[in-house]
């Protein structure tokens, strides 16, 4: 019998599983409680819940929470997970403790079918969507699930061309009955697939990162192939009309490339297509593979474009490096599963 997997759904969706039972609400917001904000594993020790529901569960269903096969830990604490589903997909996750703030980015597909020659992700080619509950599992099954505060969908895939899944894990996170956490501390990250941000500003509060990494159409083609399907220009132009509500953030991500996009130029270009606007951009070092021809701006240049950028009105930040030497950082997942076997620690070193 194929059991039902509880990870991944709703309290209502719950609710119909288990009401042909007798079974209330309060039941199906006391399973979602156990698994969602206390990562617990197995029925039988959920508290709050009926012995005969606990039996039926356990009979019936899986929590669907899946620990991650192998780990790898950064010289600066970030720690970078390799997860396989039952089907054999494999996607990455990375947890990255920075002071009271502890992040997870989490993947939303195994591989990824943009084609960024920049990103590692892409030269791994594709293997499938991950389901709601795969992407919300990242969050509860690793160690340090019961610190985590923000969750960025910035690992291995493109958000939008997973839409449902990515925005059914939004409401699972944000949820009361879920893991509670506040949407502004949640940012999903696009390389720019316009329908899907237009859906995503309308259905969710959370926030909204479109890497931009050029501001002239013919290069960021260049670095980003959807460019020549979805202009960034319109991008932009429906991110400047859209009425944000307090709080909720949309950033622009510039990944700096010496001598390639971090010429003034590209600076005065940059505050042209962002002048009047409250898009705020994230500036971020270039992280290198193998026979890389291309290196980051230096961190004089990226303060000098903060600089600029702020004094002219938009909101501006140079972002920390995290987690590059076990090729955890933007750009670089996937490595680890080309080389797991020589990188990644077994799952008993956890
Ligand atoms: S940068 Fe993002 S969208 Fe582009 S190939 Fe990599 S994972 Fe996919």
């Amino acid at each position: 019998m194929v059991k039902s997997i509880l990870c991944g759904l709703t309290a209502d969706e719950i609710l119909e599983y288990i009401s042909p039972s007798g079974y209330t609400l309060s039941h199906s917001k006391k399973v979602t409680n156990c698994i969602y904000k206390k990562h617990i594993n197995d029925f039988s020790i959920m508290t709050g819940i009926p012995g005969l529901l606990k039996e039926y569960l356990t009979d019936n269903s899986s929590t669907g929470i899946i620990r991650p096969v192998a780990s790898q830990v950064s010289a600066d604490k970030t720690i970078k997970y390799l997860f396989r589903t039952e089907t054999g997909k494999e996607f990455e996750t990375v947890f990255i403790p920075d002071g009271k703030r502890k992040t997870v980015c989490v993947s939303t597909q195994s591989g990824c079918r943009m084609g960024c020659p920049f990103c590692v992700t892409s030269g791994y080619g594709f293997a499938g969507d991950l389901t709601a509950g795969e992407i919300v599992n990242q969050v509860i099954s690793i160690a340090d699930a019961a610190v985590v505060t923000h969750v960025v969908f910035m690992g291995m895939g493109e958000p939008m061309d997973n839409l449902d899944n990515v925005l059914k894990a939004c409401e699972i996170l944000t949820a009361e009955w879920g893991l509670s956490i506040s949407p502004r501390n949640i940012t999903v990250s696009t390389v720019g697939i316009t329908p899907g941000i237009v859906r995503f500003l309308r259905s969710s509060s959370c926030n909204l990162t479109v890497s931009l990494h050029s501001p002239y159409s013919d290069e960021r083609k260049r670095i980003i192939p959807v460019e020549s399907k979805y202009p960034v220009h319109e991008i932009i132009r429906i991110l400047k009309e859209f009425p944000l509500t307090k709080n909720r953030r949309v950033s622009i991500a510039y990944i700096m490339i010496k001598n390639m996009n971090d010429t003034d130029m590209h600076l005065d270009a940059l505050k042209e297509l962002l002048k009047d606007s409250d898009i705020r951009v994230n500036l971020l070092p270039y992280h290198k593979v193998a026979e890389d021809i291309n290196d980051s701006s230096s961190p004089e240049r990226m303060q000098y474009f903060k600089h600029n950028l702020i004094i002219s009105g938009i909101s501006a930040s140079v972002r920390k490096s995290r987690g590059a030497d076990i090729s955890a950082a933007c750009g670089l997942l996937a490595t680890g599963l080309k080389i797991r076997d020589q990188f990644f620690l077994a799952r008993e070193d956890l």
